[in-house]
């Protein structure tokens, strides 16, 4: 069993002298009873707060906050808070701030390269706090802990659903629009973070606030894609839409990548369909090809009409697949390929990822440069991702992208064996692609497995990073939030 404390039981525990007995802030570390007799040390056991959820110190729990998706970086905290209440999260940053401890929030900790852990601090896992509040036709009220698929099957029971959503949907609420959130409709209705109307956040200074573009607007605008750096979203008012009861899905495949991004660009602009992105895709003779995929959502009986959405695009003649799924089939469709990939062990395996965005002028000769040198080996067979958003969607300050009234996601999903000599090339692969991009006008998605540095950091901010540094002044004075992201 999980060696952990509740409230009552960590109280009883200090009282019978066992385990953590009290925080060294000098050392930066939480001491046991054996520790404190070994150093008599003078243990203040009014230093730990007291919370309504669980604080665990066991190691199993602080193994599992000290990795990740990526499994390439590992820091290890002293504690995990697993919050019952907004409160805790309060109690735990403003005694974090009196010790001067590091915290950081943990949604699914599906990001690749330590974002979410703290060394010798603690992860506040945000997943206990998994309810949702209100479903109203426009908009949901949840907590941070809840994952996009739930949801979805809550709205959906509605009729309806996020105007948005990533492929991939296991992912918190919390930590994606700390991130950004982008998916294939977000060529019409932005990002996650487009689509939040209201959070209630703990700054790093302890502040519990809630704040709107109406309301408290310069903190609403620093906390999303704030990369966990100004405050802990612990609630969410987030668009929901009406919802299509169907999707038609249609694969187009392109041998050029300028004649491929070309027709995206038609696509997005027209509208003509509800979900546009793309993939890099093996050839069977060797070398890569281009797979657009696009979706229309529909309720019968009204029905979608393949002749005009097909129009006037220049894939090759006869590669077009086209199947109907439910709504939900669509937007879940990941699930089996991913439960397949833990049936046989690789789901656990390292993901050094390489997510960028790239300008629509140079994204073409970049990626053809790219491809030129890459092989299946180079990405464990992981899947790249290539397709289009209109910049004029993207309305969160913070989100950076480059200057282009079109900007491209390309992403290279790597899979690699557990052997770190393979991992840290790939890592290093990353970086090295990655200052192409940048020469190339390209940013950073900071979801990925791209080593940076506070002077990556300025660059990627741009004219905001004045803008980001006082955000951090204001509201995260002490430095205590996320550095896991390594900007402070
Ligand atoms: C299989 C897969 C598919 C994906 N598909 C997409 C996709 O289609 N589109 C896309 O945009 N992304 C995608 N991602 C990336 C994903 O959006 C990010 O990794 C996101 O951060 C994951 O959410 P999470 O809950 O796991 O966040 P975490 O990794 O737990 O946290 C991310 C960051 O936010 C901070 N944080 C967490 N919770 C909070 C909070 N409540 N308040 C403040 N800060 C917080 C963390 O400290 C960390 O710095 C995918 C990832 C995977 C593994």
């Amino acid at each position: 069993m999980a060696e952990h404390i509740s409230r009552r039981g960590f109280l009883k525990g200090i009282a019978a002298g066992a385990l953590v007995v009290g925080f060294d802030p000098i050392r930066r570390s939480w001491i046991t009873a054996a520790d404190a007799a070994e150093q008599g040390a003078a243990v203040d056991r009014a230093n730990f707060p007291q919370c309504d959820g669980v604080i665990y110190f066991d190691e199993a729990s602080l193994q599992e906050a000290a990795d990740d998706f990526g499994h390439i970086i590992h820091r290890r905290p002293v504690a995990v808070l697993k919050p019952a209440s907004v409160n805790d999260i309060v109690t735990m940053v403003r005694f974090a701030n009196r010790f001067d401890i590091k915290v950081a929030g943990r949604g699914q900790a599906h990001s690749s390269y330590g974002q979410s852990q703290v060394e010798a601090g603690v992860v506040i896992d945000t997943s206990t706090l998994n309810t949702i509040h209100a479903i109203t036709p426009t908009y949901a009220d949840v907590d941070c802990g809840v994952k996009w698929r739930t949801l979805l099957e809550a709205a959906l029971a509605e009729g309806l659903t996020p105007p948005v959503l990533t492929d991939y949907i296991e992912l918190s609420i919390g930590g994606t629009l700390s991130c950004g959130g982008i998916g294939g409709a977000s060529h019409q209705h932005g990002l996650l973070i487009d689509n939040a109307l209201e959070l209630l956040v703990v700054t790093g200074r302890g502040d519990l606030q809630w704040c709107s573009m109406d309301r408290q607007r310069k903190l609403f605008e620093s906390v999303l894609a704030g990369l966990g750096q100004f405050g802990i979203i612990v609630r969410a008012r987030v668009r929901l839409v009406p919802a299509e009861s169907n999707a038609r899905v249609f694969l187009l495949y392109y041998d050029d990548v300028n004649v491929f991004n070309a027709d995206q660009i038609t696509l997005i602009n027209d509208e003509r369909f509800h979900y546009v992105e793309g993939q890099v895709v093996a050839k069977d003779e060797g070398g890569w090809r281009f797979m657009l995929e696009a979706a229309y959502f529909y309720t019968p009986p009204a029905m979608p009409n393949n002749a005009a959405l097909l129009a006037g695009l220049s894939y090759n003649p006869g590669s077009e697949q086209i199947t109907d799924q439910t709504y939900f089939e669509f937007a879940n469709r990941l699930e089996a390929t991913i439960d397949f990939l833990k049936a046989i062990g690789v789901w656990g395996f390292p993901h050094p990822w390489f997510d960028v965005f790239m300008p629509s002028t140079t994204v073409g000769t970049y990626v053809d440069s790219v491809l030129a040198n890459l092989t299946l080996d180079d990405t464990g067979q992981g899947p790249m991702l290539l397709y289009p958003v209109k910049r004029d969607r993207l309305t969160r300050p913070f989100f950076r992208v480059p200057d282009t009234d079109v900007v491209f996601l390309f992403d290279i999903l790597r899979t690699a064996p557990p052997i770190p000599e393979v991992v840290n090339a790939m890592v290093a692969a990353n970086r090295q692609l990655f200052e192409q991009a940048r020469s190339n006008g390209g940013t950073r998605y900071p979801i990925s497995a791209i080593p940076f540095d506070q002077s990556d950091w300025q660059l990627q901010f741009g004219e905001m990073w004045d803008e980001f540094v006082k955000a951090k002044k204001r509201y995260d004075p002490h430095n205590i939030l996320t550095p896991g992201q390594n900007i402070f």
